[in-house]
Formats: structure tokens, C-alpha cells, sequence
């Protein structure tokens, strides 16, 4: 423990879930799992408990949270959907897309968790135990990923601990999360036309191709995040003695995204290697090529990110 807090891990069952429900009523921060990366939550409708998760994650105040419900219907009393959004929420919801919307004007939330913007991102998780803590508790959660701003994200409670330990409540320990990358990104603009402003698990709009108009508008774009905090070098077939080596298919590495050249499964490992190749005595990173195509269009983003150097 290094911090004000003494991070409780919860097991994920009835009585932890309960437990975190009481901390996240009092206004604190629990980290929770879900299918995209573990997700470090607070009541999106305090801005006191929201303000603790800038705080504990080192996060720029310009840069604005995932809202994260259990319904449609609580989407909806939140943002407003055009007949376009709709079909979106109820074709993929619950699941890995987030969707960017004007906001209500009556919406009962913290003017931190959108930073000012007049739109809002809403997502519905596909994870039992954050869906059974959305349905515990009576306000939606803002919900970044649980690591410090930058950084790697985390898709182990043993993760959330290497980066949030004494800074955090609680972390609900879910095991691996089973896709491994954050939710897809998707504007809903007021003609009806989508824009996808993050790559991820699906595919149901064309990649923003406006780059920089000023404001940021998903700060997931900036270009160097998931840092491991080593250089890391792409497209590699070959590593030297001083590189941690992130194979793929052929290519074994220390870790192995996947031995069978699946992209799904790369998916799913990508930050446990990235977290492995931070942790190990190695001064530099290598990965292999990974496909760019279907999720590899995701993971290609979030390496590419990687490997720029933090300003
Ligand atoms: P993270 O929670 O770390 O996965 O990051 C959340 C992402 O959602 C960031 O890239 C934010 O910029 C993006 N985001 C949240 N709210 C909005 C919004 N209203 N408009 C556009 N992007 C948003
Ligand atoms: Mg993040």
C-alpha cells in the first residue's frame, strides 16, 4: 500500500458486489471488471466522487468519461437518441461500443464527467459483475479504464493494483477481461452520420478522417497513450538481446499475443504482454506485425500509441 487509501480487493460475488455498491453510494472509487479492460468507477452523478477519479488517475480535466448504465431506457433518460442511435444500442447493447450523443440538459450528472462538452458517452457493459453492480446501485457510473492517465490499461485486478494500489477504494477481482481492448468510439452526429472516433472490438462506422480540428474530442487519439514507459519497437520479426519480444502466429515471443495467428485472442493478451514487457528487467520492447485488419485495426491504434514517446 502506497497512498491514502487502503485498497480493498473484493471477490466477485454477491457480498463484494454489495460492498462496492456501499462504497460507490459514499462517493467512493472502485475499479470493476468488464469484457473491455477493467474499468475504475464512481457515481456519475457527484462531482466530488467524480473528481476523485481524475485525482486518482493523474487524468487531464479535458478529457472526458464513458458513462456506463444497465438499459437502454437509462441511456435514454440520460442523452438523446436519434432513431439511428437507437438501432445501434439495441443491435450491439450489451457489448464494446460506446456511443457519443447530445446530452440531456436535465441529465442528473456531474459537469466533470462529459468536461464540458455538450455531448455524452454512454455504454452498456457485457460483464455479469458490472451489470449486477449497475443494477445495485441507483445512478449510472462514470467508468474510465483503471489505470494512471497514459498508461497501460488493465485487464487484471492484479494490474489495477501495479498502478491504483492506495489511491482506490476497492478493486472488484473478476479475472481477465475477456476482449482486452476499450470499447469502440462511435459519434452520433444530428444528421444521422456516424464517425468513429476509437477503433475497438466492433466495426459499425467509418474511422474519423478529420484530424486535429482543435478541441479534442477523444483524447483516447492522442498520440501517445498506453505507454509502457520503454521504447517499443514495431514490426519486428526479430528481436535483439536487450528487446522483451511480443510475438504473434509464427513468431514466438517472451509473450505470445496468440501462437495460432488469432486476432481475438491477440486482443485479449495485448496489455497482460505489454504489462509483462514493462515489468521485465528488458530496457526495450519488440512486437511483431499483427494484421490490419478486422480487431487488428484496434490493436495496430492502441501499439502505434504505445510506441510514441510521451511528450
Ligand atoms: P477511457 O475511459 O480511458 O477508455 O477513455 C474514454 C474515452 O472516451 C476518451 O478517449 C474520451 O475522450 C472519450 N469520450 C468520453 N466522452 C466523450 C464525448 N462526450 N465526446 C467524445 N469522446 C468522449
Ligand atoms: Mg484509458
Amino acid at each position: 500500500m502506497s497512498g491514502k487509501y487502503a485498497t480493498e480487493t473484493l471477490q466477485a460475488n454477491e457480498s463484494g458486489i454489495a460492498r462496492a455498491a456501499a462504497i460507490l453510494r459514499a462517493g467512493g472509487l472502485v475499479a470493476v471488471p468488464t469484457e473491455t479492460v477493467y474499468g475504475l468507477a464512481a457515481r456519475a452523478d457527484s462531482e466530488e466522487a467524480v473528481g476523485r477519479i481524475y485525482e486518482a488517475k493523474g487524468r487531464p480535466s479535458f478529457n472526458p468519461l464513458i458513462v456506463h448504465v444497465p438499459s437502454v431506457e437509462r441511456a435514454e433518460s440520460l442523452a438523446l437518441f436519434s432513431a439511428k442511435a437507437r438501432e445501434l444500442a439495441q443491435d450491439n447493447w450489451p457489448g464494446p461500443l460506446t456511443l457519443v450523443l447530445p446530452k440531456r440538459e436535465r441529465a442528473s450528472l456531474a459537469a466533470r464527467v462529459t468536461a464540458g462538452l455538450p455531448t455524452l458517452a454512454l455504454r452498456m457493459p457485457d460483464h455479469p459483475v458490472m451489470a449486477a453492480l449497475l443494477e445495485a446501485v441507483d445512478f449510472p457510473l462514470a467508468a474510465p479504464s483503471a489505470n494512471r492517465s497514459g498508461f497501460i490499461s488493465p485487464t487484471s485486478a492484479k494490474h489495477v493494483l501495479a498502478s491504483l494500489d492506495g489511491r482506490i477504494d476497492a478493486v472488484i477481482d473478476g479475472g481477465p477481461s475477456r476482449s482486452g481492448l476499450e470499447s469502440t468510439i462511435v459519434a452520433v452526429r444530428e444528421d444521422g452520420s456516424l464517425e468513429q472516433l476509437r477503433p475497438g472490438p466492433i466495426e459499425v462506422a467509418p474511422r474519423n478522417s478529420s484530424s486535429g480540428s482543435g478541441a479534442i474530442e477523444a483524447p483516447g487519439q492522442l498520440a501517445s497513450h498506453y505507454a509502457p514507459g520503454k521504447p517499443l519497437r514495431l514490426h519486428a520479426d526479430e528481436h535483439a538481446a536487450d528487446e522483451f519480444m511480443i510475438g504473434f502466429g509464427a513468431i514466438t515471443g517472451d509473450c505470445t499475443l496468440s501462437e495460432t495467428g488469432n486476432l481475438e485472442e491477440a486482443a485479449s493478451r495485448l496489455y497482460a504482454c505489454l504489462h509483462a514487457g514493462a515489468r521485465s528487467g528488458k530496457p526495450r520492447i519488440a512486437v511483431a506485425s499483427i494484421p490490419d485488419r478486422e480487431i487488428g485495426l484496434a490493436i495496430n491504434d492502441r501499439l502505434r500509441r504505445a510506441a510514441t514517446p510521451p511528450d
